[in-house]
This record gives C-alpha cells, sequence and structure tokens, in this order.
C-alpha cells in the first residue's frame, strides 16, 4: 500500500472508546502465524481452534438441503422460527416466549449484554473462562470481574469466592458448565451452593453456558435444573455448534425470562434480524433427528482426552488435571515455562509454535496465565504426532 494511502487512513480513523481496548484474540494471532509457517513449508499441528473435527451429520445437511429447495430462503421471524423455537422450548420445558434464536451462542451472549448492561455495571467470570466473555462485556461498556479459581480449586467458582466479589453493581454471574477452557462441570451440590449465595442478592442475574452440555464425561446438570428458584433471573445459553458439529451453521438460543428475551430480540432485531432460515432448519433436523451420535462423540473425545492427559503428564514441568467435559485440556505448565527459561505462557506457547510447530494458547487468553489450553478435537494421528513433538521439544529444551 503507498505509504499516503496508510496516513491517510491513521490521520482520520479513530476507534470508538467503547472498543478501544478490543485486540485481535490471541487464538487468531495463533492461526495467523501458523499459517506463515505453514506458507513457509512448516509442518505445523494446531491444538488452538474449539472446534470438533467431526462432520456435519448426514440427516443435518438434508435438513438445510430440504429447507432451501422448499423455499424457506425468505426473512425469519427476528427470535427464530416457530419451529426450532418450539422444538427448544419442548427439550428444555419452557414456552417458545422463553427462547430466543441467535446467530451462535455469541450472539446470545452479546445480546444480553447489550440489551442490560449500564456504563460501569459489573458482570462476575470465573477464571478461567471462555475469551470472549470478557469482550463482550467491555464492548457493551460493562466492567468485567475477573474470580481466579486455580487449578487445586478444579477450576470452579466457590460460594465465598463469588459473595466476596458481588457489589451492588453486580449486574451478572457469567457461569460455563461444561467449561471452555477447563472442562470443569459443576456437580448438583456446587451449582446448589452457589444459588444459595445468589438468592441473597437479586440484583444479580445469571448466564449459565451450557454449550458443552452434551460434551460431558461425567453427569452434567443444567443450572436452572438444580436452581428453579432462580430461573426467573438465569439466562442458558446453548446451541448446537459443539454437540453437533456445526460451528459454521451458526446457530445459538438463549432461554430466559419473556422480558429479557424481548429485549435481546429488540437487539438482534437491529443488528443482524432473524439467524439464517436454512440454518435454522438444519439445527431443528439435528435436534429432532438421531441423538445416538451423541453418545459415539462423547466415547471418541473420552478416549482422546485420556491419552491426551497422560501424554501432558508424562512431559517435564507439565501437570494436567483431568477434564470433566468439553474437548479441552487445561494443563499448568510453570514447571515447563520455568525450565525452559520462559517467564510467560505466552512466550513459551509463541516457542512452541515457532520450535515444533505446535499452536496451543496461553492461559492468559482465559485470564489464567501459567496454564495452556490444547483442543482434542483433533484425529489420533495428529494428536500422537503432535504430543510427541511436545515432549522432545520440551525436553530436548530442558537438556540444553
Ligand atoms: N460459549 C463457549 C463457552 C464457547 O466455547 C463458544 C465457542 N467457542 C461459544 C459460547 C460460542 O459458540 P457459537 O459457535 O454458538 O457462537
Amino acid at each position: 500500500m503507498p505509504e499516503t494511502e496508510v496516513q491517510a487512513g491513521a490521520a482520520g480513523f479513530r476507534r470508538a472508546s467503547r472498543i478501544a481496548s478490543l485486540e485481535i484474540s490471541e487464538i487468531v494471532q495463533l492461526a495467523e502465524r501458523s499459517a506463515v509457517l505453514r506458507a513457509e513449508g512448516r509442518d505445523v499441528i494446531s491444538f488452538a481452534t474449539g472446534e470438533p473435527d467431526f462432520p456435519t451429520p448426514q440427516h443435518v445437511v438434508e435438513g438445510a438441503h430440504a429447507a432451501a429447495l422448499a423455499g424457506k430462503t425468505r426473512y425469519p421471524a427476528t427470535v427464530g422460527t416457530p419451529e426450532l423455537r418450539a422444538a427448544i422450548a419442548k427439550i428444555n420445558g419452557v414456552t417458545p416466549k422463553e427462547v430466543i434464536v441467535s446467530t451462535g451462542a455469541k450472539q446470545v451472549l452479546a445480546n444480553a449484554m447489550l440489551a442490560t448492561l449500564e456504563p460501569g455495571d459489573e458482570v462476575i467470570m470465573p477464571a478461567p473462562y471462555w475469551t470472549s466473555y470478557s469482550d463482550i462485556v467491555s464492548m457493551a461498556e460493562g466492567r468485567p470481574v475477573v474470580v481466579p479459581c486455580p487449578m487445586t480449586e478444579g477450576f470452579k467458582l466457590s460460594p465465598a469466592a463469588l459473595e466476596a466479589q458481588i457489589t451492588p453493581r453486580t449486574r451478572w454471574l457469567m457461569l460455563n458448565s461444561p467449561s471452555n477452557p477447563s472442562g470443569a462441570i459443576y456437580g448438583r451440590q456446587e451449582i446448589k451452593a452457589l444459588a444459595e449465595v445468589l438468592a441473597r442478592y437479586p440484583n444479580v442475574w445469571i448466564v449459565a453456558d451450557e454449550i458443552y452440555e452434551h460434551l460431558n464425561f461425567v453427569p452434567f446438570h443444567s443450572f436452572t435444573a438444580v436452581a428453579p428458584e432462580l430461573s426467573e433471573r438465569t439466562l442458558i445459553v446453548n446451541g448446537v455448534s459443539k454437540a453437533y458439529s456445526m460451528t459454521g451453521w451458526r446457530i445459538g438460543w438463549g432461554i430466559g425470562p419473556t422480558e429479557l428475551i424481548k429485549a435481546m430480540g429488540a437487539v438482534q432485531g437491529q443488528i443482524t434480524s432473524g439467524a439464517c432460515s436454512i440454518a435454522q432448519a438444519a439445527a431443528l433436523a439435528a435436534l429432532t433427528g438421531d441423538q445416538a451420535l451423541l453418545d459415539d462423540r462423547r466415547a471418541t473425545l473420552l478416549a482422546r482426552r485420556d491419552k491426551v492427559v497422560s501424554a501432558l503428564n508424562a512431559v517435564p514441568g507439565i501437570e494436567c488435571p483431568v477434564p470433566d467435559g468439553a474437548f479441552y485440556a487445561f494443563p499448568n505448565i510453570e514447571g515447563a515455562m520455568a525450565a525452559c527459561g520462559f517467564s510467560s505462557d505466552a512466550e513459551f506457547c509463541a516457542w512452541l509454535l515457532d520450535e515444533a510447530g505446535i499452536a496451543i494458547v496461553p492461559g492468559r487468553a482465559f485470564g489464567l496465565p501459567g496454564h495452556a489450553r490444547l483442543s482434542f478435537a483433533y484425529s489420533d494421528k495428529e494428536l500422537d504426532a503432535g504430543l510427541a513433538r511436545i515432549s522432545a521439544t520440551v525436553s530436548s529444551r530442558i537438556a540444553q
């Protein structure tokens, strides 16, 4: 680009303050660096992205095809097609008015924050949290209140830690179970204990992000199933991206009190209108079709999880707890970082990518430094090759 053009852009452009701190996500940066290395002819194995490697099921694709051929190609209702809303409502034991369908679970979260936050309102998020939580809250001019939940506490929020963070400005608590990136799942008693605290603070609403619901290796409990007394101020977030391998179809939903759903619909109506009509037909096919595929996927992921956890624990300076759900390992890498001469997880991960051609995401992206996230939604072949490379590269650096 000629220099004059660069200067013109720099002089004329100013970011709005509400997105001043938004940066390109660490995961995107890793993907870009991986692409550069690949273009140089390097063999890069990426464990960085959060999507299943399974294909979208055939009957789901056929559902979309049939909808397109049947002319379901017009603007759909803003909050979702009646068929999909009804199916989601039936599965969850609510009325369709308590359901909004959006362009991915991500838009559900963004709608909720834009619809409810006043500038400076606080949103409590236990760390490690999914990277987008803090950015979405900041974009909506809220204030993320990050509560570190270390590995020694199973990466889970305790009732005492929750209560210590609640102020009159607290608007939301964002819970995610099964968790990205830790794989932690809140048990029935753990949810009950948090609910007891929340019952005392009616100003605090709850986001229960359950997008990994079906990817569980221990029993999963939905927040409102355990704490129905809080359903009048809980937004359940879910979608088809993870369980049905439909990340590209962009369909997620929120379930909550009708006033909240209406407000979120008002936001969505001015941003995207209704989610893609064909993708909604595909999501309907996923929800109403054969569910046995979920068992197969769980079994495959469980075998991969065990492989990854034991391989990582064999690497000097890496301590990997067993994730109970989702498809991520979130080991503590502080020992390996120090032994390899790095003072941060980001430096360690950058080195691992350049040296070994392995992409994993530093824990700081999830609000808990000293860890790294490795997705195991990859083939056995890639996992075997990648894990062997991590082990060899770290061991040889330590031996130097
Ligand atoms: N919540 C969590 C915890 C996630 O990991 C993701 C996807 N990475 C989302 C929400 C967003 O999912 P969707 O593809 O439906 O926007």
